[in-house]
């Protein structure tokens, strides 16, 4: 197959690690017999250094041109204090609005490996980690209105927390297809004890719900639900939820996995086209050390792979890959534990490449 993907080599250690997930791919070519067409669209702090925007409308045409995106991460120190309507950030949430990625799918996987790394207790990690956060991601507070204004003699600031029906029913049916292709089990997470849009997105749920009688639902308040999942991860398949607690809990998911230099994830819309990234920033106080772990950013290639240009088998062989080398005793810093031997970023993904 042919295919062309978008690039988006970042910030930070950004690039590091896209060069060895790239490395990694130019394998899977190989050994498949694909052609991968690499299209580099800038974006971020660099973007706004080279052309005074966080996204440059070239690179979102070719993101819309490409089979799928790949991007590590954007943002730093240096970009920090300048105007906030072209911060890096605004670069991303633009891109995923452009795209029209609604969905953001993020799995919290204990790999067996790497067990001793989880802050959580044996106990609880004996019952395994193993399930799907599927989050909202272009509506809610971070879309809606923000403002600061003057409220009785002080200043005062609020954000709009708002969801249309079609922003709720769209997300929630890829929360049950996921569920469909998982164990069956839903949670959907909300605060209808308090709030209008988490009573309109139970009322959607349920709905819904009757559309997929095989799967089960359950329905949690996030607070409790922030509780759960560091008391119990195995009792999780699948979560959906809105953008905010979304983007709280699945950072939280992650955290207890032990590195969040391991985790990737997708966005995805409409059709097959996604934007697929590790989930950590830019690590701006380890760049260019060769000292990040690019197993995140390879894991997001794999990803893109499966979801987006329907290669399952090539997934697979990269996933296996990074299991056998972590298999094999190397470890980056981020990771490292007592008897294993420490590597740089390169090596890793040479290793992992080696083992594809
Ligand atoms: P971060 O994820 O960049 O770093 C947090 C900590 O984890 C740091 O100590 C870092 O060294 C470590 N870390 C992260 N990724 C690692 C890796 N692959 N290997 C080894 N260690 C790793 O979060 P931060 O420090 O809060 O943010 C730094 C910058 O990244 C900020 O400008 C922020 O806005 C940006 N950011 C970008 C994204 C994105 O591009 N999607 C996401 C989060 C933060």
């Amino acid at each position: 197959m042919e295919k062309t993907i978008a690039i988006i080599r970042g910030d930070g250690i950004g690039p590091e690690i896209m060069a060895q997930a790239l490395a990694v791919l130019d394998v899977v070519a190989n050994k498949f017999g694909h052609t991968f067409r690499y299209e580099e669209a800038p974006m971020g702090g660099n973007a706004i250094d080279a052309f005074g925007v966080p996204l440059p409308e070239s690179s979102l045409k070719t993101c819309l041109a490409s089979d799928s995106a790949l991007l590590s991460a954007i943002g730093g120190p240096k970009w920090d204090t300048i105007d906030p309507a072209i911060r890096p950030e605004k670069g991303l949430l633009a891109l995923r609005a452009g795209m029209g990625l609604y969905a953001n799918l993020r799995p919290s996987k204990l790999i067996p490996q790497l067990k001793e790394a989880s802050p959580l207790r044996a106990d609880i990690v004996e019952r395994g980690i193993d399930f799907m956060v599927v989050r909202e991601l272009i509506g809610g507070a971070y879309f809606g209105e923000h403002k600061t204004y003057q409220r009785n003699g002080e200043e005062a600031a609020s954000d709009v927390m708002a969801y249309s029906q079609h922003e709720i029913e769209r997300i929630v049916r890829v929360g049950f297809d996921t569920a469909m292709k998982r164990s069956k089990r839903l949670c959907s997470v909300d605060k209808a004890n308090v709030l209008d849009s988490s009573k309109l997105w139970r009322k959607i749920v349920n709905r819904i719900a009757e559309e997929y009688p095989e799967v089960e639902v359950r329905h949690m308040y996030v607070d409790n639900c922030s509780m759960q999942i560091v008391r119990d991860p195995s009792q999780f398949d699948v979560i959906v939820t809105e953008n905010l607690f979304g983007d709280i809990l699945s950072d939280e998911a992650s955290q207890i996995t032990g590195s969040i230099g391991m985790i990737p994830s997708s966005a995805l819309g409409e059709g097959t086209r996604g934007l697929y990234e590790p989930i950590h920033g830019s690590a701006p106080d380890i760049a260019g050390q060769d000292l990040a772990n690019p197993i995140g950013m390879i894991l997001a290639a794999a990803m893109m792979l499966r979801y987006s240009l329907g290669m399952p088998a090539e997934a697979d062989a990269i996933e296996t890959a990074v299991n056998k080398t972590l298999e094999s005793g190397l470890r980056t810093g981020d990771i490292m534990e007592p008897g294993k031997t420490k590597v740089g970023c390169a090596a890793m993904g040479q290793a992992i490449a080696a083992a594809v």
